[in-house]
């Protein structure tokens, strides 16, 4: 097995499955992955519940809305103007391109990707989390709290850009989007329970393997 493959089963082991991605459409799963740059997830559940109340949550609704309608209905997930402009961007190239989110996730990774990766305001984090849980495509995604779990564990050696990490991750697993998208969660998970910015290694399920942990107990070097 893999390294990755048991680190995702020890984490697999001690957080039991995540059950993730809360939204109820390949649509509303998108418009989540861009209003959620630089926020955390309950301020875009409260976005996303404004639209919903206004009956704007849809392709065309978005698209035609006045921007400063729009802006205030997403206000809770912060930046809201340069969101409101991404967020109209991408609904109008959809319905002018494909129609639909669904027909543009048709194509193959690498096209669908490369296509997502040129609208203005999506960068490769967030059109890996619309690939992999509004396509269910298997897209490894790459954030902040993976760079720094898996940098602690020693693993990230030599990969640094958020290329570089993904191709680790997608070169040394079996490309099932069921798999990326649990270890994910799981990522997430772990960041909150023990990896935090000042990490909880005590009882930490990846304490045997973790570089971090064993640079501690050395202590300082001698000089
Ligand atoms: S042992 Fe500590 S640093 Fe290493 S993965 Fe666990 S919490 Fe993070």
């Amino acid at each position: 097995m893999s390294e990755l493959m048991q680190t995702y089963q020890r984490l697999y082991d001690r957080y039991g499955p995540r059950h993730w991605w809360p939204a109820d459409s390949p649509f509303e799963v998108a418009i989540g992955a861009i209003l959620t740059q630089n926020t955390n997830w309950q301020n875009v559940e409260k976005a996303l519940a404004n639209l919903r109340a206004a009956n704007a949550l849809s392709l065309q609704r978005i698209a035609a809305l006045d921007p400063e309608q729009l802006q205030q209905f997403i206000r809770p997930s912060g930046y809201f103007r340069q969101k409101t402009e991404r967020l109209q961007l991408f609904c109008h190239y959809l319905i002018k391109q494909h129609g639909s989110i669904e027909i543009l996730l048709k194509q193959s990774l690498t096209d669908a990707r490369n296509e997502l990766l040129a609208l203005k305001g999506i960068g490769p984090e967030t059109a890996d989390s619309i690939l992999l849980y509004a396509g269910e495509i298997a897209s490894f995604v790459v954030d902040a709290y993976t760079r720094r779990i898996f940098g602690r564990l020693g693993q990230l050696e030599g990969s640094k850009t958020y290329t570089e990490i993904r191709d680790y991750f997608m070169q040394s697993l079996p490309h099932q989007a069921p798999l990326f998208n649990e270890y994910h969660a799981l990522i997430v998970q772990h960041a909150k329970c023990h990896c935090l910015t000042k990490p909880r290694c005590l009882d930490c399920p990846l304490a045997e393997n973790c570089r971090y942990l064993l640079d501690q107990q050395a202590g300082p070097e001698l000089v």
